[in-house]
């Protein structure tokens, strides 16, 4: 049994609040440790210090912040089997999977080891009459992250890096689900080389969220989790003033033509569907076939598979995917399946009653399918976050771009086609913020922007890429004039009053 306070200013400290929660390792339902849920104090203790280091790191020249990045990075090289190791049993997500949680994040620092380029500011020569204008980006000072459960290591590096690059101080309040990984991240920059009170993590839960969002100190709150919480987090911080970038939920869509290659489109769902038990924003979880012909050639194609996916504990290096995060949102998506059949879709793959020899108490659940699900049923509306695929048949392609166009969340969407005029019609009229071609899962490189539309997203600027610099950063911009007269020459003469 692992107990998990916070890390402030620099070093472990114990939770002082009284309250805790379980962790779990859902590979076998059981409580591997306890995590510290944060007091209003405490968080308040956690930003002080941090509003104490800040000033002396945002002085710090920007390469030398870089080389911290760097150390960061090698550090996390060396550790990547160990830190997936421990993701894979806090999260239940496959080891390799967890692998590329992780790089995902390090992307992201990469990128930030070019902050000395991606701070500079504009500058105009002779504006006006000698009159120069510039502009200079400076840290927010205090600002915070609220991640969810499902990357660990990704979506707190998608943030702190930017962040702390910029030249702030950083409170991370990770998921209180799976807590170890961003707390070894913390210890990993205290080694690289970051000064302490620059990265703290406070972990906790509302009490903790509720502490950041009213905090007269903390500029700018970033959320990633589910619709319902990013609402209220974005509403909160920017009633107190603070800016936020909020994501939220999503129902990404993958839409499949006549003319696509059907074996390459089924590889895809399954991935896509069923990697990580379909517990990613990013996962497709609507399969929507244009035509008769081409639905029912795919679902040729969909039930074998689905029916043959591998479930397995997480250390299993051949598993497809693993458990589910916890024992109730198991339960909750195999409820989403219940009423998925009341609401009279064809669940043509049940995997709702599979267990996992050996490891009976885990949160395991096989991959479903449904077919002829309508748009106006609630497995179709909401999120369920699980390896659950709905294939909605659209007549003609019309009414397939209607479909995500149409949905309240809009994350990702993918197309798979031969045909690069439709390709290029769907990625310009297709109202969702992040679009896949032939591709299942479009999340955008470091260096471009993540982010969802409509209820997926709240705030208008994305995580990671040149958005994220312009978030954590204040423009300052600056008209100056110097007047002449002081070309005279030299003055030999000792200066007196006269
Ligand atoms: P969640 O909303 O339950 O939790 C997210 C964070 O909010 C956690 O840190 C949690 O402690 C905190 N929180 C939970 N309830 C709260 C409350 N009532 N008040 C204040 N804070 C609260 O989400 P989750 O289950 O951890 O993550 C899964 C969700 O995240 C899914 O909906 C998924 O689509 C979404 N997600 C979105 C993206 C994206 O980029 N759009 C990325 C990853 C995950």
């Amino acid at each position: 049994m692992r107990d998990v306070g916070h890390f402030i200013g620099g070093k472990h400290v114990a939770g002082t609040s009284g309250r805790s929660a379980d962790i779990f390792q859902p590979m076998t339902g059981e409580v591997i440790g306890r995590v510290a849920l944060a007091s209003r104090d405490e968080l308040r203790k956690a930003v002080e210090n941090a509003k104490a280091a800040q000033p002396a790191w945002a002085a710090t020249n920007p390469q030398r912040r870089a080389r911290v990045m760097m150390r960061f990075l090698e550090l996390i090289a060396k550790e990547t089997d160990s830190l997936a190791e421990l993701l894979a049993r806090e999260h239940g997500k496959t080891i390799p999977d967890a692998k590329g949680d992780i790089q995902r994040g390090v992307e992201v620092v990469e990128f930030c080891t070019g902050i000395p380029h991606l701070m500079k500011g504009d500058f105009s020569e002779g504006a006006g009459p000698g009159i120069d204008m510039y502009s200079i980006r400076q840290p927010l000072g205090v600002v915070a992250g609220i991640t969810p459960f499902n990357f660990p290591a990704m979506i707190p590096l998608w943030k702190l890096a930017p962040a702390i690059s910029c030249g702030n101080a950083y409170i991370l309040k990770p998921s209180e689900r799976d807590p170890g990984v961003p707390m070894r991240l913390a210890e990993l920059m205290m080694e690289a080389g970051l000064p302490a009170g620059i990265l703290n993590v406070v972990n906790g839960d509302k009490e903790a969220v509720d502490g950041i969002l009213d905090d007269p100190d903390i500029m700018a709150v970033g959320f990633v989790g589910s619709t319902a919480i990013a609402e209220y987090v974005y509403t909160r911080a920017t009633a107190h003033g603070k800016r936020a970038q909020c994501f939220g939920g999503a129902k990404n869509h993958m839409i499949i033509m006549p003319d696509a290659d059907l074996d390459q489109a089924a590889d895809a769902l399954i991935g896509a569907g069923f990697g990580s038990a379909g517990e990613r924003c990013m996962a497709i979880s609507v399969a929507v076939p244009v035509g008769k012909a081409t639905a029912d050639a795919l679902m040729d194609r969909l039930i074998p598979r689905v029916e043959s996916l591998k479930v397995g504990p997480s250390t299993d290096p051949s598993a497809d995917f693993g458990p589910m995060v916890t024992k109730a949102h198991l339960e909750k998506v195999r409820s989403y399946v219940d009423l998925g059949v009341n609401e009279g879709a064809k669940l043509v793959v049940d995997g709702r009653n599979f267990k996992m020899q050996g490891y009976e108490n885990g949160f395991y659940m096989g991959g479903c399918l449904f077919d002829d699900v309508k748009p106006d049923m609630r497995i179709y509306k909401e999120e369920i976050f699980g390896p659950v695929l709905s294939v909605v048949r659209a007549k003609d392609y019309e009414d397939a771009l209607r479909l995500p166009s149409e949905h309240e969340y809009g994350n990702g969407v993918a197309i798979y086609t031969r045909d690069g005029d439709a390709a290029r019609d769907f990625a310009s009229r297709v109202n969702v913020g992040m679009v896949g071609i032939n591709i299942p899962i479009p999340v955008p490189l470091a260096y471009y922007t993540f982010g969802g539309w409509k209820r997926s997203g709240f705030g208008d600027l994305n995580q990671h890429g040149p958005d994220a610099i312009r978030f954590y950063t204040k423009t300052k911009t600056v008209t100056s004039r110097w007047p002449s007269g002081t070309k005279e020459g030299a003055e030999f003469s000792i200066p007196t009053m006269k």
